[in-house]
Order: structure tokens, then C-alpha cells, then sequence
């Protein structure tokens, strides 16, 4: 093994080990830094190097999708990380979702035995000198956060996610919940999912409860939580809002939103409930079940308390409670280029949701993007822009050209593409198709075509 690495990656997560990987196979030596177990992010629970810290769904994996389109990209480009969800892969209707610890300990295995990697599992607390990718991702250790904002010379910009809780099968009352996926998407025997169907009455009961009940106090950020006050940047994401927070903005925006039952017939009443909780597999077992779309951040005895009122849940054994952390990112319109490149200095890159990609499938594609750039600067070839037509390529033209004023991390979706010629005359599932198959037409000319 080199005792001299041609790169250095910080952070094991999906963007790292997805750019070890891409750097490895183009015949770089790599050291990878994964801080883990010594030290924890406070949300991670394993030593593994990919943990899905949150859901298990890596998203919708039809090709008319923002989220499928961008994984048709990353079979095209040879994501590993994408490969071993694949093997990993459990029932979730038209979604990929994975066994979580199936699929960090494959990505692990592939990481360790690659013969151009070392794994050195330590935390890094400055810049590294020579040619490195910085993936250390929304919950980077305080140290090396602080060597980042001295390199940036700015504020990080910040906001909270939060993670749903986990059950276990046996503690969800069946006679209640029924197993269905919306629109019958499934082909597993009576779907993928199992909803808890509500009444009216039980519904507004709920949505009270959580309104009222307890949360976790986040000190000095709680204020500004509440009221969804600009400090640099909105303190939600809003596709990963709490539940909490969901229902205090009105009675039913709870039912427009996670908690939806459109598609969902009961079997037991023949009708549509008024509205459902959705529980996914999260493991290959098929013993546990996280609650979708769920993220809380009320104290776990309020947690145990009121996501009991869950009809099928009234008994619920949680082997995971809700918690909420903070998320950095950089200012990457001012920092970054589009070959995801610090912007003074060249032989430094960045990768994951640091930059304000958001969402594994892009943290994943990010990191794809840097270990190859990354080879390529090595090798002194010119490093690559992604044809803007690629769900890819507009993310990474979006994190470096936004207006920095209203920056906010962005997920793969169809807004960001530029638009279609004639677009006015399709309708809504035409053009997604549309941009799906340009995608592809220019991806393939792109890397036929690489200089
Ligand atoms: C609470 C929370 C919940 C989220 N839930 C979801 C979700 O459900 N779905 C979704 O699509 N996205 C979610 N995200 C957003 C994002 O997609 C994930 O956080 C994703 O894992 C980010 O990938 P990454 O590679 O950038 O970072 P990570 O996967 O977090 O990898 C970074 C790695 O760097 C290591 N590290 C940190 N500092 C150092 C250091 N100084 N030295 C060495 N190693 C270090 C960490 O231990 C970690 O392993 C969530 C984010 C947060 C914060």
C-alpha cells in the first residue's frame, strides 16, 4: 500500500466513498478519512462508511422521475454506490429503498478490499495541503467545520433536518393498518407499505396532540426555528420539515401533505380514510418499519405519547426516536465551479450535501462528479462540466451560479433543466419524458465524445 496518497477524501459517507471509488478505479491512491466510530456525528449510529442516516428510500426510481431520471445518469456514469443500493434493494412500490445496514456494509466491503484505497479512520481537523475532495457532510465535526469557515472566510449556512422514527413489525396492529402501495404501484402481495388509516375525529385529535406536545428545545436556534426567520438562509428545508411544524401551519396541511390518502383504499371500510400514516421497510428482515415522512423533533417520552394515537400504532415499540440536527452547507455560488472545484484553489474539491446538493441520489452523484474530476486534475486533463441537459449538470450549474441571496440546498428535480423546445404543447408526463430521454441522448454523446 502507498504510504504517500495521490488524493485524500475526508468523510466516508455517500459523496466520499462514491468519489474513493471513482478516483480508485482511474488508478489514483487514495486515503479515505472516516472520523467514525471515535468520533460520532450524533445522528450516525454505525461504524459503516454509507449510512443512510434518515429514511431508507433513495427515491422514485421511474425514469420520468427528477429522482429516477438522475439514477438513470449514475448507471450510465458507474456509480458503485448506486450498484450496491441495488443489491440491497427491499419492496417500496416504484421507490429504490434499501436495507440500510445491507447497504452501507456492502458499499464498505467494496471500499476496504479496493487495492488503491486506505481507510484511515480518523478525524481530520485542517485542510489537507495537496490535492483532497471534502466530503465531511451536513454534520462535519466542529474542528474541521471551523478549518472550513477560515478557508471560506464566511459564515456556513445552516438549517435543521430531522430524522423519522423506526418501529418494529410485530408492535403495529394489523387488524387495524393494512398493507397497500398508492395507486396499487406494487408488486408485492397487497403492496409495500403499511398505512394507518385515520377517521376525521381521530385525525384532528392527532393533529392537536402534536401541536401541543413537547419538543426538544434548540437552544439559542429556537427562536428563529419558530419563526422561520433569514439569517444567511431559511432555518427549514422544507421538503424535511417536522411534523410538528407541519401541523401548527393549519388543520389539514398535515392531510395535503405526509400524511395524504390519495390511491389508498381500506379494505375494511371500502373507502378512502380521511387520512393515513405510511410505514416503509427499512430492513431486509422486514422486522422494522420507519414511519414516512415523519421527522420529529418532540422529546422521545412525547414521541412514545402521541405517535401512539396512530391508529395500528397504539402499541408501538420504537427502536428509533425523531431527533433534529443541524445541516451546513458552503456558499458555493461564490466558492465552487461547476467541476465542483474550490474556486481558489484548484486542487481542492467539494462533494455531498456540503455543497447544498440535497438528497442521497444527489450527494451520491456529487461525489461521483469530484472523484472523477479529481482523477482527471491528476492526470492533468482538463476537468469536466456535465452537459446541462443532465439532472446532474443543472445541480451542479444551480449550487454555482444561484443567487446567493436566496441560496438554499437544492434537490434533483425538473426545474432546474433548461426547458424544452415546444414544451407549451405537452402535457405534464410528455415532457417529464422528454427531458428523461434528452438526458440520456446527451449524456451518451457527451461520454462518447470526452475529451
Ligand atoms: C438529520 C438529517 C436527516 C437527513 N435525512 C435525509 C433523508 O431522509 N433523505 C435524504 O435524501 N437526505 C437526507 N439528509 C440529507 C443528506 O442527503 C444526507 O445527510 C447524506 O448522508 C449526505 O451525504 P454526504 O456524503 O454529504 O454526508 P454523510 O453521508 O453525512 O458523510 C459524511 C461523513 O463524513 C464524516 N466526517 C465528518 N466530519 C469528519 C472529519 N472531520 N473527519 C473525518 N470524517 C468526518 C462523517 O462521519 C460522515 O460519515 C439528511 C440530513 C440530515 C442532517
Amino acid at each position: 500500500m502507498h504510504l504517500i496518497p495521490d488524493i485524500t477524501i475526508v468523510g466516508g459517507g455517500l459523496a466520499g466513498s462514491e468519489a474513493a471509488w471513482q478516483a480508485a478505479e482511474r488508478g489514483l491512491f487514495v486515503h479515505l478519512y472516516e472520523m467514525r466510530p471515535a468520533v460520532q456525528t450524533g445522528a450516525h449510529q454505525t461504524a459503516s462508511l454509507a449510512e443512510l442516516i434518515c429514511s431508507n428510500s433513495l427515491g422514485s426510481n421511474l425514469p420520468d422521475r427528477a429522482s429516477g431520471l438522475l439514477k438513470n445518469e449514475l448507471r450510465l456514469l458507474g456509480s458503485l454506490l448506486l450498484e450496491c443500493a441495488e443489491q440491497a434493494a427491499i419492496p417500496a412500490g416504484s421507490a429504490l429503498a434499501v436495507d440500510r445496514e445491507g447497504f452501507a456494509q456492502l458499499v464498505t466491503q467494496k471500499i476496504t478490499d479496493h487495492p488503491n484505497i486506505r481507510v484511515i479512520r480518523e478525524e481530520v481537523t485542517r485542510i489537507p495541503e495537496s490535492i483532497a475532495i471534502i466530503a465531511s457532510g451536513p454534520l462535519t465535526s466542529p474542528a474541521f467545520s471551523k478549518a472550513i469557515l477560515e478557508l471560506t472566510g464566511e459564515d456556513h449556512l445552516y438549517f435543521y433536518d430531522a430524522i423519522a422514527p423506526i418501529v418494529t413489525l410485530d408492535s403495529v396492529n394489523m387488524e387495524t393498518a393494512f398493507r397497500a402501495s398508492r395507486y396499487d404501484k406494487s408488486e408485492g402481495d397487497g403492496g409495500d407499505y403499511i398505512n394507518c388509516p385515520f377517521t376525521k375525529d381521530e385525525y384532528l385529535a392527532f393533529q392537536r396532540a402534536l401541536c401541543e406536545a413537547e419538543r426538544i428545545q434548540l437552544r439559542e436556534f429556537e427562536q428563529e426555528l419558530e419563526q422561520g426567520v433569514r439569517a444567511g438562509a431559511d432555518k427549514y428545508f422544507e421538503g424535511c420539515l417536522p411534523v410538528e411544524i407541519i401541523a401548527r401551519r393549519g388543520e389539514m396541511s398535515l392531510a395535503f401533505g405526509p400524511m395524504r390518502p390519495v390511491g389508498l383504499i381500506d379494505p375494511r371500510t371500502g373507502r378512502r380514510p380521511y387520512a393515513v400514516v405510511q410505514l416503509r421497510q427499512d430492513n431486509l428482515a422486514g422486522d422494522l418499519y420507519n414511519l414516512v415522512g415523519f421527522q420529529t423533533n418532540l422529546t422521545f417520552p412525547e414521541q412514545r405519547r402521541v405517535l401512539r394515537m396512530i391508529p395500528g400504532l397504539e402499541k408501538a415499540g420504537f427502536v428509533r426516536y425523531g431527533q433534529m440536527h443541524r445541516n451546513t452547507f458552503i456558499a458555493s455560488p461564490k466558492m465552487l465551479l461547476p467541476t465542483l472545484q474550490f474556486r481558489e484553489r484548484s486542487d481542492l474539491f467539494f462533494a455531498g450535501q456540503l455543497t447544498g446538493v440535497e438528497g442521497y441520489i444527489g450527494n451520491i452523484a456529487t461525489g461521483l462528479l469530484a472523484g472523477w474530476n479529481a482523477a482527471r486534475w491528476m492526470q492533468g486533463k482538463e476537468p469536466l462540466v456535465l452537459p446541462l441537459t443532465t439532472m446532474l449538470g443543472a445541480l451542479c450549474h444551480y449550487i454555482t451560479s444561484a443567487d446567493m441571496k436566496d441560496f438554499q440546498p437544492m434537490k434533483a428535480n425538473f426545474g432546474i433543466l433548461p426547458p424544452l423546445e415546444a414544451q407549451k404543447r405537452l402535457n405534464k408526463r410528455d415532457r417529464y419524458a422528454r427531458y428523461a430521454q434528452r438526458s440520456r441522448t446527451d449524456l451518451e454523446g457527451f461520454l462518447r465524445n470526452l475529451p
